[in-house]
């Protein structure tokens, strides 16, 4: 069924509008990420969903059923909370039924029904053990089981991962991918981290200040962000001025880094516009000094295992950020640079 959101809007008592009007189609099977920084309207979002609370306006739809004024527990939605949430008196098992068990299923259908997610999961040797004695990845299984038992017709997941520590969170996500996966159950997942937006969503939908700036799959929205705000929060990137060359050969930009060859021109913007071109780190290389258009000085070297991080600041009087693979030889303090390819705006003066 596909889950419907149609210009909803949420005004707190105390005034606060935390959203402006969001509407979105998501598709049955679908990841969707909700991103965004703190305060952008993100778990409202997800309540307004889960049916925790109500819109000011606007209207939710799960296929053609208006839900919005539907508790939640008419919903059928499965929820994965922060931390999991587990109930710690419970096992594996009574943790995997107990939406079975408040749904009034039978004890025998219960049972056999537990029995198929242990097994789907992979815990069938823990179904009797507490949640205290599980590790952070079968703990989490725990509760996508515990979520998905009732057969929900979407699954929302708030910030699952939020309070791991790094190391743990990053082998999760790629279970938790797995999981999802094999499942296929429409999917929200809130976040404000976006490797985990990009690494789960089949499309993320970028929110700021309680509206959508932008929806796209991950790859669309690292290569061709709508704005200035998607192009710094998915990735990161250098801002330079720059003025818009449309030749037979291409779109490029002037810029303080030289000419750059552009993924392509903002919509609409002519010959000769000023433009605010973004060059992501990585797409800036380090060449030998003799030789090359751009040469820059070498300001700072963070070394990150894999990566070198490089502050730069080129003859022509640009500062950036560079990021190259830690085998690069740094040899001298002026080296060459080649940029990639820019990725182009509409000048924002943000
Ligand atoms: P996020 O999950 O992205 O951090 P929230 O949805 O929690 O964002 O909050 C969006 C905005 O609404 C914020 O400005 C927040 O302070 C405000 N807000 C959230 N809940 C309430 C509430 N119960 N009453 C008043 N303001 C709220």
């Amino acid at each position: 069924m596909t889950l419907q959101l149609d210009r909803l809007t949420k005004t707190y008592r105390d005034g606060t509008q935390a959203l402006r009007g969001i509407s979105l189609l998501i598709q049955p099977g679908e990841i969707i990420v909700l991103l965004g920084p703190s305060g952008c309207g993100k778990s409202t979002l997800l309540r307004l969903i889960a049916g925790l609370d109500v819109p000011t306006s606007g209207q939710v739809y799960l296929g053609t059923r208006d839900i919005t004024y539907t508790p939640a527990e008419r919903r059928d939605m499965g929820m994965v909370f922060q931390n999991y949430a587990l109930f710690p008196h419970m096992s594996v098992a009574e943790n995997i039924g107990f939406g079975l068990r408040v749904r009034g299923i039978t004890r025998a259908e219960r049972q056999q029904r537990v029995e198929a997610m242990l097994e789907k999961l992979q815990l069938i040797p823990l179904a009797d053990r507490r949640p205290d004695q599980l590790s952070g990845g079968q703990q989490q299984r725990v509760a996508l089981g515990r979520a998905l038992a009732i057969n929900p017709s979407v699954l929302l997941l708030d910030e699952p991962l939020t309070a791991l520590d790094a190391q743990l969170r990053e082998s999760l996500r790629s279970e938790l991918r797995r999981t999802l996966e094999q499942f296929r159950t429409t999917s929200i997942y809130v976040t404000h981290d976006q490797t985990e937006a990009m690494s789960l969503g089949d499309r993320v939908v970028v929110l700021r200040n309680g509206l959508i700036e932008q929806v796209g799959t991950p790859r669309a929205l690292y290569q061709r962000p709508a704005s200035a705000f998607v192009a710094r929060f998915i990735g990161s990137a250098n801002r330079i001025g720059g003025v818009l060359r449309l030749t037979a050969t291409g779109p490029s930009a002037e810029t303080a880094l030289g000419p750059v060859t552009l993924a392509a021109a903002p919509a609409g913007a002519a010959d000769g516009a000023l433009i605010d071109v973004f060059v992501r780190p990585e797409d800036v290389t380090v060449v030998p000094a003799a030789g090359a258009a751009l040469l820059a000085a070498i300001v700072q070297v963070e070394f990150l295992g894999d990566r070198l991080r490089l502050q730069v600041r080129t003859t022509t009087g640009a500062t950036i950020t560079a990021s190259v693979a830690a085998h690069t030889m740094i040899s001298t303090n002026l080296v060459g640079l080649c940029i990639r390819q820019a990725i182009a705006l509409p000048t924002a003066g943000e």
